[in-house]
């Protein structure tokens, strides 16, 4: 691609299109609500439907499509031509009650139980904050969705009311400070996205892949990741020629793709984008995940987004890194020089420390999924207790806070590299700490526990909410202080006093973490179904229905839709081991045993001199660890259709897990180890071998 700067963003309908071709007072009244949350007039929406339609037409769109987000986790769309009948033929027409509202069935999205069925009225409403763009000959409008009866049923309806909250919230702290200029605050979000590549015909041939996105199946490769030979590593020619043909296809579509390397497992690989607002880089990264996969399959590879998608490497995840800006460019989690004079700034953190203390359930639910909870806590991702580093200076900083001592923050120290033709450099303030959940990194937060297939809506709504709610009661505390600054300077520290047991800055990897986190009574949710029993948790529903994101029976539906989701995974991951291993497994192994015994035979036959014992052996360890093997089929069966039976989703979701996963491990331990004696041809699954060293 030459020339990026004229591609960048040509398929959206971006603020240079609108000022381009929309009327002043159109595009006036439009940006208006855009960037100050202003409603929409129809008349307005009717000049910029029109626009858009003649805008995408030109670009070969003979479709419109209201996209969003529904609670299934990935985007949803239905296509209406812009076909309009007129005299014998048609004219291209859209119209603005045609951009704001769509009318699509809800009966089939996940609802959990708040509509039946027959009431199956669902709307999409248009979010003029994320621009509409073209792809595959229609125009994608960003929307919301919601039902006839106004019960928010997707993940963006929550973001954007978080943003609003944590904005409103902000300000008037802001105000208190004396900065008035002042009157938005916008959340921004730079996800950093994992993923496998692996060779398409090699993947067509894993039915475990197809059908759940993980191998359920595979012995370990003899080389994994353990040279570290592939983090950052030269980039191949095929897997290069995949990332170029990406970044074009991203910025075309206006995503600011900037960072691409290798990870640290082998075929694992890495995009970052520049970060933007919470709701258009969630906006983004949805499209980011879908366009990775199409992209692929023109290389024939296929993209692999889910968190574990090969036992003993590392999994995929995302990096949620987070902060808040004012609309006059300030970024509020940016310590300055001097943080320990810096009022506006400790109160911000104050509150991401309490935040982050109080709703730990929160955070660990909203990375809760059954592909996640193979990485937390199995050394390649954060444990499952949220804790938060803060880095050396700023740690030391909250101490001196906590203990009343004074401290002078050091500022930037120069990198010295002892080199004369190596130029110097200023030092970050902190170091990294890879293995914290919620890091402190310079002016942003990096929530590093996400999986790699979430939609980051979810994490970044309760996480605004969260800091929302904090930033409220510092506001209530201070609106009537005589002196506003002294009585800031004692609300942080009785707030970092008060919620310093969150702070961690050592090795969250460690068993002594875990015995300490225990210590100071800091929660370790395991698994989902642990994680979402705290989801209704009184103080968790109080605070999203206070902030008006969701209803207390909205919140009861997204508890139940994840964990029927998680019980609905599992069940059809038992369910395709058990057909791999009776279709292909088992009749494989007997196939092999036959040869061996075969050989046995033979050798016996011609000669007692020659030796028959390698083949005996290994017919005898083949044949028990078969006679298990089948046992346990047996038993998996069982356990999933009893577990299929159990009525209270909680119930069914701990079924699964205690039940269900851990017969597919004891499953998966025999059928690798039988793969490990079983000749390469007999085996019916190209193997870790073939898929992690493929491309
Ligand atoms: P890492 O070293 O963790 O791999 P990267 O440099 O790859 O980090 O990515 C950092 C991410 O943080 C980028 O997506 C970047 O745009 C984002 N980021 C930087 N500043 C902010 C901010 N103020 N708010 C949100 N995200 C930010
Ligand atoms: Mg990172």
């Amino acid at each position: 691609m030459t020339n990026v700067p004229e591609k960048f963003g040509s398929k959206v309908f971006n603020d240079k299109v609108m000022r381009e071709r929309l009327p002043v007072t159109t595009y006036k009244a439009l940006k208006s609500t855009i960037e100050n949350g202003e409603p929409l007039d129809s008349g307005v929406a009717n000049v910029v439907a029109n626009a858009m339609k003649d805008w995408a037409v030109e670009q070969g769109c003979t479709h419109y499509t209201h996209w969003f987000q529904p609670m299934t986790g990935i985007t949803a769309e239905k296509h209406d031509s812009f076909i309009q009948p007129c005299g014998d033929g048609v004219i291209m027409e859209f119209s603005g009650k045609e951009l704001i509202k769509g009318e699509p069935d809800a009966s089939s999205f996940p609802s959990g139980g708040i509509r039946a069925t027959f009431e199956a009225r669902g709307y999409t409403t248009w979010d003029p904050t994320s621009p509409a763009f073209v792809k595959d000959g229609s125009l994608y409008i960003p929307t919301a969705f919601c039902s006839y009866t106004g019960e928010v049923l997707d993940k963006k309806t929550p973001l954007l009311r978080s943003m609003e909250r944590l904005s409103a919230e902000a300000v008037k702290v802001l105000r208190l400070l004396g900065k008035t200029d002042v009157t938005r605050v916008a959340t921004t979000v730079g996800p950093e996205q994992e993923y496998f590549l692996i060779d398409k015909d090699l993947y067509e041939q894993r039915v475990d892949l197809k059908l759940t996105g993980r191998t359920l199946f595979g012995a370990k490769a003899p080389k994994g990741q353990e040279l570290e030979d592939h983090y950052f590593g030269a980039i191949k020619p095929r897997v290069a020629a995949y990332m170029k043909d990406l970044d074009e296809a991203l910025w075309e579509l206006g995503i600011f793709a900037k960072t691409k390397h290798n990870e640290v497992a082998p075929s694992q690989h890495e995009l970052a984008p520049i970060f933007t607002t919470s709701n258009i880089a969630t906006d983004h990264n949805e499209l980011t995940m879908e366009i990775m996969q199409k992209v692929a399959e023109r290389h024939n590879l296929v993209c692999l987004l889910h968190e574990k998608p090969f036992k003993g490497v590392n999994g995929s995840g995302k990096h949620n890194n987070w902060s808040i800006s004012t609309n006059t460019g300030e970024n509020l989690l940016s310590p300055g020089k001097h943080p320990e004079n810096n009022v506006q700034f400790l109160l911000f953190l104050a509150a991401v420390v309490k935040a982050v203390d109080e709703y730990q359930d929160l955070l660990r639910i909203t990375v809760a999924s059954a592909g996640n909870d193979h990485r937390l806590g199995a050394n390649e991702a954060p444990p499952a207790i949220i804790s938060m580093y803060l880095g050396d200076d700023l740690d030391a900083l909250v101490h001196s806070i906590i203990n009343g001592e004074s401290y002078e923050s050091h500022g930037k120290e120069r990198m010295h590299t002892g080199v004369d033709v190596l130029a110097d450099f200023k030092k970050d303030n902190s170091d990294r700490n890879r293995t914290s959940p919620f890091a402190f990194t310079g002016n942003k937060f990096e929530f590093r526990a996400l999986g790699s297939s979430l939609n980051i809506a979810c994490p970044n709504y309760m996480l605004n909410t969260m800091v929302a709610e904090e930033l409220s009661q510092f506001y209530d505390t201070l609106t009537d202080a005589d002196n506003v600054e002294t009585a800031a300077g004692e609300l942080i520290r009785d707030v970092l006093t008060a919620h310093q047991r969150i702070i961690f800055n050592g090795d969250n990897y460690s068993d002594e973490w875990v015995a300490e986190a225990e210590r100071r009574g800091l929660l370790n949710l395991k698994s989902l179904p642990e994680a979402l029993s705290h989801f209704l948790d009184q103080k968790n529903v109080d605070l999203f229905v206070k902030h008006n994101i969701c209803t207390e029976a909205e919140l009861r539906a997204r508890c139940e839709i994840d964990l029927e989701a998680y019980s609905k995974q599992l069940n059809i991951e038992a369910l395709t081991m058990i057909d791999m291993a009776q279709k292909d497994i088992l009749p494989a192994v007997s196939a092999f045993i036959r040869e061996q015994v075969d050989a046995a035979l033979a050798k016996k036959a011609l000669s007692a001199a020659i030796s028959s014992e390698t083949e005996e052996k290994l017919a005898a360890s083949l044949s028990e660890k078969q006679a298990r093997f089948a046992k346990l089929i047996g038993e998996l069966a069982e356990e999933a259709e009893k577990a299929s039976a159990v009525k209270d989703p909680l119930e069914q979701a701990f079924a699964y897990r205690n039940l269900v996963f851990s017969k597919m491990e004891e499953l998966r331990a025999v059928g690798d180890s039988m793969e490990a004696e079983t000749a390469a041809d007999y085996w019916p699954y190209p193997s870790y071998t073939d898929l992690l060293f493929g491309v």
